[in-house]
């Protein structure tokens, strides 16, 4: 079985972990969002695409879900005492290896694919990963800082300021120019199933989604493309994407988000989508609306729940499969 998951970060991540151990010997290739990468110190920081690697491979902290295990800091703390800027990201010695390692690869004319592929030698994540395009793209929120409308990078305003200062919108600069990286469009056409984890859906698949080409090729494929909600209630489940929901005008419903993904049948991206059992009310307008959707546990609190989470969402696939 061929299984293609469009993710960001930690939850995509955790998601992706839970798929591997339900589908023993499942192709699976992740497409990770890159927009939220940042030059810092002259390194190319990918967070998304590191969290893939590191927490499929066996490297992540467990306890942060980014970075490195048994980090130390002193390279930041050698950076602070210069006082050079910034200060507020999180730059760990071992994970500094993998940025030296990237930023040296793509100065010597590789492609970030190329790249991953190469650093996932080491890690080995069993999946196929890669980035959602190889050119420059970069999440920019307009905010409110003291009185001041200004873009700040992503980071800036999700690390930096922890989402707390009012966002106006979310702007993802040289998206219109960006090219699906090489294997992205084929992963999807080729896929038996296509997956949007519970990612942000406005920093982390919304990026994806828009690099030309990636929606698409989600409308085209013949595989059923499924979603699991990352929100529960009326917030994030960890996280805080319920302040860029808003930004956007979108309410923090995990109806809304699978509204506003929208079904295939109807122009959107998707055939089916799980929502938590406690958001159960909001299937009928989602089955209005065009999707398949269901009510399931959606906590990923331990490898058990994680896992019977994917093997929820590839029975939502096979039944729309069957239904064809
Ligand atoms: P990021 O790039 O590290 O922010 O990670 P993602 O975009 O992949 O995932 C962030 C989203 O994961 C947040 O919006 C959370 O609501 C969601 N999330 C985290 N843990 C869980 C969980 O246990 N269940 C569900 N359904 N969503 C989760
Ligand atoms: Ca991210």
């Amino acid at each position: 079985m061929r299984i293609t998951v469009l993710s960001g970060g930690i939850g995509g991540a955790t998601f992706v972990r839970g798929l591997l151990d339900e589908v023993d010997g499942a192709d699976v290739t992740v497409v990770g969002n890159t927009a939220d990468d940042i030059w810092l110190f002259g390194l190319k920081v990918c967070p998304d695409l590191d969290t893939l690697m590191y927490t499929l491979g066996g490297g992540i902290d467990p306890e942060r879900r980014w970075g490195r295990a048994d980090e130390t800091w002193s390279v930041k703390e050698e950076l602070a005492a210069y006082g050079a800027q910034p200060t507020w990201f999180g730059l760990g010695d071992r994970d500094v290896a993998t940025h030296l390692v990237r930023t040296q690869m793509l100065a010597a004319g590789y492609a970030l694919s190329d790249v991953t592929r190469a650093l996932c030698v080491r890690w080995e994540p069993g999946v196929t990963l890669l980035p959602m395009t190889d050119d420059r793209v970069e999440t920019h929120v307009v905010v409110d800082d003291n009185g001041q409308r200004s873009a700040i990078h992503f980071q800036e305003y999700w690390v930096r300021h922890r989402a707390a200062i009012p966002a106006h919108d979310v702007v993802m600069i040289g998206i219109d120019d960006a090219k699906p990286a090489p294997g992205v469009v084929e992963a999807i056409a080729a896929a038996d199933v296509v997956i949007v984890p519970p990612s942000n859906p406005v920093v982390s698949v919304g990026p994806i989604l828009a690099v030309p080409g990636v929606t698409e090729a989600l409308r085209a494929t013949t595989a059923p493309v499924v979603g699991v909600s990352p929100i529960i209630g009326t917030g994030a489940v960890r996280g805080m994407a319920d302040q860029l929901l808003t930004a956007l005008g979108v309410e923090v419903s995990a109806g809304a988000v699978g509204a506003r993904y929208g079904a295939r049948a109807a122009g959107g991206v998707l055939d089916g989508w799980l929502v938590d059992t406690s958001d159960a009310s909001q299937l009928p307008a989602l089955e209005a609306a065009g999707l398949a959707a269901r009510a399931v546990p959606l906590y990923m609190t331990d490898p058990t729940t994680t896992r019977t989470l994917a093997a929820d969402t590839l029975a939502l696939a096979r039944e729309i499969g069957d239904a064809r």
